[in-house]
């Protein structure tokens, strides 16, 4: 038995009916719950193996001792015993379609957290409701946002005082007319939408102000 298994083991039995690992990790389940921590919040543990990581936990429950565990995805891949249900309930148990069904709770978890500050927003800015309920299907449709919007509800988000995280959102810069809206910014503005920028596209992002620059300048 390899430490891993031997280290689940302890953390599984005392969890669970049968005392057999391989029999008792059949009666786990994932329940769809994924909790996420803020980005650079440092290493979190998997309850079952002792791990530490530093990515998002998932939840596995035991209906029958009525119990839970916060572990990290790597180990419901590991123990193919731990059932895997897809958006209709049915039970997958090829590896492929597992991690599939996992990472689309983790992406519809973060999805729900950029959501958040927008749903607060709602409430304590009234006057914003059109353009944040446009901003609200964009999410929730493409999961991205032009810069436009993004400028637009990091403003709105910094003057009502909403905490938010720029990271969480993601910018689509691929389409014409959003590389038209990041010429038309000024610095300030740049500034304001860059921590929401991955490192690839603040590399493009510079190089085509610089571009714009080079092209509009006297
Ligand atoms: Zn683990």
């Amino acid at each position: 038995m390899n430490r891993h298994v031997a280290i689940a083991t302890l953390n599984l039995l005392p969890l669970s009916v049968s005392d057999e690992f391989r029999a008792a990790l059949a009666e786990w389940h994932f329940t769809g719950h994924v909790i996420d921590y803020p980005p650079k919040s440092g290493w979190v543990c998997c309850e079952l193996c002792e791990q530490l990581h530093l990515s998002h936990n998932f939840e596995i429950a035991n209906s029958q001792t009525n119990t839970s565990l916060l572990v990290d995805s790597s180990c419901i891949l590991r123990f193919p015993e731990i059932v895997v249900r897809d958006r209709s309930g049915v039970a997958v148990t090829d590896a492929a379609s597992r991690n599939a069904c996992l990472r689309e709770a983790l992406q519809t978890r973060l999805k729900e957290r950029a959501l958040e500050p927008l749903q607060t927003a709602l409430k304590k800015t009234p006057e914003h409701r059109p353009e944040l309920e446009r901003i609200v299907g964009a999410i929730t449709e493409c999961g991205r946002l032009d810069p436009k919007d993004i400028l637009s509800l990091f403003d709105i988000l910094r003057c009502a005082g909403i905490a938010f995280i720029p990271s969480d959102y993601t910018v689509n810069i691929r389409s014409a007319q959003a590389t038209r809206q990041m010429l038309a910014m000024s610095e300030s503005q740049r500034e304001r939408i860059r921590p929401a920028l991955s490192r690839d596209q603040f590399k493009r992002f510079a190089y085509l102000f610089r571009e714009n620059d080079r092209v509009f300048s006297p």
